[in-house]
């Protein structure tokens, strides 16, 4: 969440100011963000001249692509490949993701909807005797109802995922609530939990936090208890919305609204798309393309990266926006951006975990990951990854390239599986990659960091990437044991595996139509020349190539079976401006090596967002590199699986787990002296 306007006494302003110098001397991007900031500080003088001196980079790219005010057309693009519904696939009951699953239902179930519509119905003038929550949902909390939103998302994927009667019923209990307090406030579908006169502060460039990130929570929420759970209620409220949306962005010029766009919008502008779709109604889209914030969509459609300084979470949903109107015009503008945008973020700002920015910030220029993670301990914020596996789904349906499934996978397996805490659901702020870091954990009910509220969505929902299909083809990309339900092609089947606790997955066809079909199984790109690949029990002829589908067309019958055998082995990824640098992966899982926790805080533990290790210094050794090949200095534990152990320069030995299990200290990136 974006951080400029929370209080300044926090110890995190003041970390941004001593850096700002370097980044100022940086980035020329940087003093037109700071240029943009300050036409929203003030309302706006008519008598002022709005434009620099001189241009910047940004105003001289070929600014006719967006000269002019969107134009919405509806002509809906068809994907190459589809998801298919969370219905269709169900998770095995005792696996990692089944298990994350139930934690965050458990936690979801101990907040209660008189708590969570406590900040709607006071706004609503109605009455309220529940205990407020805290943290970010306390009552004079400007994000408050944030969460709410995310829950009702939760619900509604949880619901989708597994019939869960229970947690509808959560869901369908706080869509009346916000219900009732749209009709008791004023006619035009205004409804949050905080007064309307944060939006008309918004409008005169006075501060605020984020009105429109809070509203697209509670409006994303709605929508989806409409989508997965039918309730008539919920669109009814979010269409309310949308024409509040509608109006109130009807009034500023739309140089104004541009300038309204630096203050932190979310989804906006997906919702408004996804909403447009479900109902057929345009008007939804064209409010929509209102929160298209040309200034930021310019460089990535000329393929320039100028995303230093810019706020990560503030921006991916924006390109997700961009990918949704893309979906319902065929504007190529709006696949161009998405795909440029993923490139140079996944290839030159991603931590081996899959992470994306420090301090929420892409905070230096492309390839500095070494500088960033020296200059803080706050990298990879969940909000940040969850979004960009967003993304990623829909660059995938439209060219469904292994790149998208491997760093899918990679984010899946490493981030986010490692970022909720074992039994108690609470989920991490950021997964921080500063030496010997730990992971700080929400609280019960005194926390509601945006990340926490984004976690409510991506464990119920773990499964939608496993398969997708085009009309005769499965693709079989994670390798999660699961069912699947194929019902247009009465394909039903089984993926049994412990990967990658062990490095193979067995496929049973369990229903088939008579005709053929093609199962397109991944064979991922961190295996070697030795995967194989059996159909019942017998190899087929061609050698699977690492980082391609193999395509296996016939007649499947139920009983046929199919196993991929993909050994894993030990790589290793330098940073780029520091290589000494490495990180350590056994196939596609991240390996962290364990220090003791030792004697921290609650405080450092739980109220922290980021885990302040100048505050509990803990040297990390150097590992010594002894041989040109890994198996020779990093060596399995024996009977421990996944564990690794390597020596110190000083003769110390490192024990090496998966980042995922790790919930004692941990280190990432070493230091290798060969
Ligand atoms: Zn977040």
């Amino acid at each position: 969440m974006k951080t400029e306007n929370k209080p300044l006494s926090r110890r995190r302003f003041s970390l941004g100011l001593a850096m700002a110098p370097l980044a100022l001397a940086a980035t020329p991007q940087f003093e037109a963000q700071e240029a943009a900031k300050k036409t929203t500080a003030a309302p706006p003088d008519k008598n002022a001249n709005p434009q620099p001196q001189t241009k910047k980079r940004w105003q001289i790219y070929e600014e006719e692509h967006f000269a002019h005010p969107l134009v919405f057309e509806r002509h809906d693009i068809q994907p190459k490949v589809q998801p298919f519904a969370l219905s269709d696939v169900t998770l095995a009951p005792d696996g990692p993701y089944a298990q994350s699953r139930a934690w965050s239902r458990g936690f979801m179930l101990r907040i209660t909807p008189d708590r969570l519509l406590h900040n709607f119905r006071v706004t609503a003038g109605l009455p309220s005797t529940a205990v407020p929550l805290g943290g970010n949902e306390k009552p004079d909390s400007l994000l408050r109802g944030h969460w709410v939103g995310h829950y009702m998302s939760g619900c509604a994927l949880l619901y989708a995922s597994t019939g869960d009667a229970e947690i509808k019923a959560r869901g369908d209990a706080i869509v009346a609530g916000i219900a009732e307090c749209q009709s008791k406030l004023a006619p035009g579908g205004y409804v949050s939990a905080f007064p309307q006169t944060e939006f008309d502060r918004l409008e005169m460039g006075q501060k605020v936090w984020a009105p429109f990130y809070t509203l697209h929570k509670l409006m994303a929420g709605l929508l989806d208890m409409h989508e997965h759970t039918g309730s008539t209620q919920a669109l009814d409220v979010v269409v309310k919305m949308a024409a509040w949306v509608d109006n109130w962005t009807a009034s500023p010029s739309e140089d104004r609204m541009q300038e309204i766009l630096n203050e932190e919008f979310g989804g906006m502008g997906e919702v408004l798309y996804n909403l447009a779709a479900v109902t057929g109604e345009d008007r939804w889209a064209r409010t929509g393309d209102r929160f298209q914030k040309k200034i930021f969509l310019r460089p990535l459609l000329n393929r320039c990266d100028e995303l230093e300084q810019l706020h990560a979470n503030t921006h991916i949903p924006q390109v997700i926006a961009a990918a949704r109107r893309h979906e319902l015009t065929g504007d190529s503008r709006f696949s161009a951006i998405p795909e440029f945008f993923w490139e140079t973020v996944v290839e030159s700002r991603t931590f081996a975990p899959g992470g994306s920015g420090t301090m929420e910030r892409w905070v230096t220029h492309a390839n500095h990951l070494a500088w960033e993670m020296k200059s803080s301990s706050e990298h990879q914020e969940c909000c940040c990854a969850y979004n960009m596996m967003k993304l990623t789904r829909h660059l995938y349906g439209w060219q469904p390239q292994m790149r998208y499934v491997e760093y899918y996978e990679r984010n899946l397996l490493n981030h986010r599986l490692g970022t909720i805490e074992p039994e108690t659901g609470h989920t991490t702020y950021f997964l921080s990659m500063a030496p010997a870091a730990w992971k700080t954990i929400g609280t019960e009910d005194q926390t509601f960091w945006c990340c926490n509220g984004t976690a409510l969505e991506e464990f119920a929902k773990l499964q939608n990437s496993v398969y997708f299909h085009d009309d005769d083809s499965l693709y079989v990309n994670l390798y999660v044991a699961s069912d699947l339900d194929w019902k247009t092609r009465g394909v039903r089947l089984k993926q049994e595996t412990q990967f990658p606790r062990e490095p193979r997955t067995r496929l049973t066809i369990v229903a088939a139509p008579q005709e053929k079909w093609t199962l397109r199984l991944r064979v991922p790109s961190w295996t070697n020349a030795d995967a194989r690949i059996l159909v019942n029990g017998t190899p087929i002829d061609a050698q699977p190539q690492p980082g391609t589908y193999v395509n296996l067309n016939r007649s499947w019958k139920p009983g046929d079976r199919v196993e991929l055998e993909m050994p894993m082995r030990l790589t290793r990824e330098p940073l780029g401006d520091d290589p000494a640098l490495q990180a350590f992966l056994y196939g596609p899982v991240v390996l962290a090596g364990q220090f003791p926790l030792g004697q921290l805080s609650f405080n450092m533990l739980h109220k922290s967002e980021e885990p302040n290790v100048k505050a509990a210094p803990l040297a990390v050794p150097t590992l010594a590199e002894k041989g040109d090949r890994l198996e020779q200095w990093i060596l399995p534990v024996d009977g421990q699986q996944l564990t690794f152990r390597a020596a110190g320069t000083a003769g110390e030995e490192v024990t090496l787990k998966p980042l995922n299990e790790s919930w004692q200290r941990f280190n990432v990136y070493f230091r290798v002296s060969s």
